[in-house]
């Protein structure tokens, strides 16, 4: 049986683009549902319930903070953030803003979406920390660099303090983020816009996972939504409750893989919704990566204490194509590095007893993300669309994926990685123990891009669908041409702009 609901703005996905665009709409009076796929997860400040109290890697798990939806298709990983507060709650929040010149490509310039970044930055408490504040490994990186490697900008917070009901510590140092930060120390949706979300009456509905948008019979407006309830009844098993849910307007903030796969869920007949201009799933777009990891050897530099943030070349090798961070990893995200993103002969080096001798010298490591730059005109050969023939377990089209850097990105992501070993070499490590990863991808965006004209873009500038009269985008999909630095600031950035055009407001909130 089918249950229907209301609300006046329902939206789909909690994560960077949906809560921060939700959270505006909620200020403002609208009654908004969140459907999430994810669970919910405890924010309470020292409660040993928080989700990331433990801050290990079973715990991760057991909460499916992995991304587990199915795919197939290329040079894809797995990826985490299925859960309340989306990617945001894993990140490592870096929160850059790009560069002036990258804007050249969008339909708009960096100085007509200043407004956006100045409210970005206040809202999620964005700041840059002194290299003073830092570690010592840090500031070694920034003296082997010559001042090239610069504290990056980042929602780490400074100091606590308590907004909408949730209390914020001060950033430790202690840069477990990507396991989740129990001192909700770092700023992102799960901490601070869901939280204002829910102070203006917002609802989450979380294990809600959504497979399709209803249109009216003329095809021009969406009327509900239809979703499936997970009830976890076991480590892999579950129930499902089948549920509609009527709005007058809704948002898809599913992230840059799944907002174009539910608008080819809601088609008929082979065709996506909101697809007249061909684009839906197209144009995907990421930051190529060979991330390379090294072993220092200093004894007087742990390069995991009171570390705090990436380093960053603010910019400085743009001109090259590539922008690098140094990320001193915790142990978990380290291992699974070791497996998942490195070469098979780095991979098979560490088995056995070599791995036991790797994590003994963890203390040492330091992996760099030298990350190229995408370079293309808005438009590129990659893509997540429906597989002809493949379902997943819910029966819908499983996401096939091409996702290849172009032959420009192919020649940054090595001069990025010749770059990241010589800067470790610099830093300490010798040649023996650097090691390379294989071609990876971070910041997947761009499968529903945003522009000026129906016949080549999915949504308008603010993110509102040509084709239909009440669905908005709100996520990292509308990323209409490439962008160096990583995308979450942007995309929280983004939403603003989407809640000004939804609210009809002209300039934006202070
Ligand atoms: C480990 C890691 C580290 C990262 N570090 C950084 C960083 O330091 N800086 C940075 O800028 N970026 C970083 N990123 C990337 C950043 O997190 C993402 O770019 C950002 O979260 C994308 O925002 P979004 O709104 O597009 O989607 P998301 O934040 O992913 O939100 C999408 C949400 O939609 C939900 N959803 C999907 N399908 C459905 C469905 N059918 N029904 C209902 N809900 C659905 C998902 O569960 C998810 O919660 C990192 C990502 C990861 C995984
Ligand atoms: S470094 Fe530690 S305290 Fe700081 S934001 Fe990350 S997890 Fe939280």
């Amino acid at each position: 049986m089918t249950n229907k609901e209301y609300a006046d703005v329902v939206i789909v996905g909690a994560g960077a683009g949906g809560a921060t665009v939700g959270a505006e709409l909620a200020e403002a009076g609208a009654k908004v549902v969140f459907l999430e796929a994810g669970m919910d997860l405890d924010i309470t400040y020292g409660s040993e319930n928080h989700f990331a109290e433990s801050q290990n890697m079973g715990n991760f798990v057991d909460q499916d903070l992995f991304w587990h939806e199915q795919y197939t298709g290329t040079n894809w990983r797995t990826d985490m953030g299925e859960c309340v507060g989306g990617g945001t709650t894993t990140y490592g929040g870096v929160l850059e803003e790009s560069v002036p010149e990258d804007f050249k490509k969008w339909p708009f310039s960096h100085e007509e979406f200043k407004p956006y970044i100045q409210l970005t930055k206040k809202r999620y408490h964005v700041g840059r920390w002194n290299i003073e504040d830092l570690s010592p490994c840090a500031k070694h990186l920034h003296e082997i660099s010559e001042g090239e490697l610069e504290p990056i900008q980042s929602g780490y917070l400074k100091e606590p303090f308590e907004e909408f009901g949730v209390y914020h510590g001060k950033c430790n140092l202690c840069r477990m983020c990507l396991m989740g930060c129990k001192f909700n120390a770092k700023s992102n949706a799960l901490t601070i816009t869901l939280p204002k979300a829910k102070y203006y009456g917002a609802t989450i509905k979380s294990n809600c996972l959504v497979t399709k948008l209803v249109t009216n019979i003329s095809g021009t407006q969406i009327t509900s939504i239809k979703y499936l309830k997970r009830t976890k009844t076991g480590r892999i098993s579950e129930t499902l409750e089948r549920k509609e849910i009527f709005a007058d307007k809704f948002i898809l903030a599913s992230g840059a893989m799944m907002t174009p796969m539910i608008l080819h869920w809601s088609g008929s007949w082979g065709k996506a919704l909101a697809n007249s201009s061909g684009q839906v799933g197209k144009n995907l777009r990421a930051h190529f990566v060979r991330h390379t990891m090294g072993i220092l050897n200093r004894d007087d530099l742990k390069t995991y204490i009171g570390q705090v943030v990436e380093l960053g070349d603010k910019f400085k090798n743009y001109h090259k194509g590539f922008l690098t961070e140094y990320n001193m990893v915790s142990p978990p995200s380290f291992m699974s590095m070791i497996f998942e993103i490195m070469k098979s002969d780095v991979t098979t080096r560490f088995v056995g007893v070599d791995f036991k001798r790797l994590l003994r010298k963890w203390g040492s490591v330091i992996n760099a993300t030298p990350m190229a730059k995408s370079e293309d005109n808005g438009f590129t050969d990659n893509f997540v669309l429906p597989h002809k023939y493949k379902l997943n377990k819910y029966g819908l089209s499983m996401p096939n994926v091409h996702l290849e850097p172009n032959e420009t990105e192919a020649g940054y992501v090595e001069v990025g990685a010749k770059y990241a070993g010589e800067m470790l070499r610099k830093a300490g490590a010798d040649s023996a123990n650097i090691f390379y990863g294989k071609i990876d991808n971070v910041h997947k965006k761009g499968s529903c891009r945003m522009g000026t004209d129906p016949s080549d873009s999915v949504t308008d500038l603010n993110g509102k669908c040509w084709d239909l009269d009440n669905l908005w985008i709100s996520d990292g999909s509308l990323f209409p041409a490439p962008l160096m630095a990583n995308c979450a600031f942007i995309i929280y950035a983004l939403a603003y702009k989407v809640a000004d055009g939804i609210l009809d407001r002209d300039t934006p909130v202070d």
